[in-house]
């Protein structure tokens, strides 16, 4: 028998799918690897047909893998060899859909999976766990209502509820918030979220939504056809994506092409001719003097001058367009480089034509980062 290796909660590696087309293959899911940790919220994060549902389908055992591991709180569920099905992953699940049973009144929904598990629970230990389950998403009060007569956001709860009663070891979500409308989807997500907390629950979130991933999750894995391109902390994520494609996925960016000129002062930071300027930017392992790179900056990471501040990490400019938003105000500055655009607060006052200095600071929190190699724009 195989004894548990480490603590994690879910190990999946080298992960392959392939879905059969008219002619050949498509291959969905490229060889993906990630560790969950006990108690975590994880989030796989993507544009649509990346992979994300498939990597979930293939968790929950819904489908067998082609290739690679998934390893289930220390045990091997799928391999090459053999497949655990999913009624034995100890695993609740909700569908972008919900797939609630519209027969069904909402008690008799969320009693199902203990209805039909393959171990018996008595009548009154099922009475005893419904009732826990939607006291858990405020759903008491509605137990015996057809499942049809609820909003969205109580369906939302409901398919939570169904995926909870049997206490899982692994929580499964897939876009579980993108039917509801903009300000239930808010809601929801704090709901979701401290609903995890308190129970502890390890959850694999599917996403193509980054505030969603960003404000939910331990980790963030962002995919990109089939495979994993970045993996790390929502604010790694945000502060230091190591490609184009990441900085541009996950949050608003501006790209100048920029050139390594030599090391920076700290580990992994290097500086990059941009235009006139010079810039110390974090960059990816790798990349060395006289690279061509691509200079990744957030709107609200630049600290704004109206003179030259004389320091390091600053780009001359002149205000192209100023945009009076109330709460902020976007700017469009034209530099030696490129255009950037900049988001500050509204209190300060600055017109189309104004000569501007642009401070890129780390300890504004807002790091530039090298999303290298430069690719071309
Ligand atoms: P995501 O959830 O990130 O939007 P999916 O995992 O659903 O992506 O799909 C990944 C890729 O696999 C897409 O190109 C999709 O069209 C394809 N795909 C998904 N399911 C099937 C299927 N049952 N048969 C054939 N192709 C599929
Ligand atoms: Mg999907």
């Amino acid at each position: 028998m195989e004894q548990p290796a480490t603590r994690s909660a879910l190990e999946v590696s080298d992960l392959v799918k392939d879905y059969p087309l008219a002619k050949g293959w498509h291959r969905a899911v490229a060889g993906v690897s990630f560790t969950i940790e006990e108690g975590h919220f994880y989030s796989l994060l993507g544009p649509s047909g990346c992979g994300k549902t498939t990597t979930l389908r293939c968790v929950a055992g819904l489908e067998r893998p082609d290739g690679g591991r998934i390893v289930l709180g220390g045990v091997t569920v799928a391999d090459a060899g053999s497949s655990v099905p999913p009624e034995k992953r100890d695993i609740g699940m909700v569908f972008q859909s919900y797939a609630i049973w519209p027969h069904m009144t909402v008690i008799e929904n969320v009693a199902f999976p203990l209805r039909v598990g393959s171990t018996k629970v008595s009548r009154a230990d099922i009475t005893r766990r419904v009732g826990d389950a939607l006291d858990l998403v405020q759903l008491g009060s509605y137990a015996s209502r057809p499942a049809t007569q609820l909003s969205g956001g109580q369906q939302q709860r409901l398919a939570l509820a169904r995926a909870l009663v049997r206490r899982p070891r692994l929580l499964l979500l897939d876009e579980p918030l993108s039917n509801l409308d903009a300000k239930l989807r808010d809601r929801m997500r704090a709901e979701i979220r401290d609903l995890q907390r308190s129970l502890g629950i390890t959850t694999l979130y599917v996403t193509h939504d980054q505030v969603e991933a960003l404000s939910m999750s331990n980790r963030i894995a962002v995919m990109e056809d089939g495979l994993i391109v970045q993996e790390g902390t929502p604010r790694e994520i945000y502060s230091h994506p190591t490609s184009r494609f990441v900085a541009n996925f996950v949050g608003a960016a501006n790209f100048l092409p920029a050139t390594v000129s030599g090391p920076g002062a700290g580990a992994g930071r290097m500086l990059l001719r941009v235009g006139d300027g010079t810039i110390e930017a974090s960059v990816p392992a790798g990349v060395v003097a006289g690279d061509a790179v691509t200079l990744s900056i957030r709107p609200e990471a630049v600290r704004f001058h109206t003179s030259a501040p004389g320091g390091p990490n600053v780009l001359a400019g002149e205000v192209e367009q100023a945009l009076f938003l109330g709460d902020a105000i976007d700017l469009r500055v034209t530099v030696a480089a490129g255009s950037v655009a900049v988001r500050l607060p509204s209190a300060i006052e600055t017109s189309r034509g104004d000569r501007v200095w642009l401070e890129l600071d780390a300890a504004e929190g807002g790091d530039p980062s090298a999303a290298g190699p430069a690719s071309p724009a």
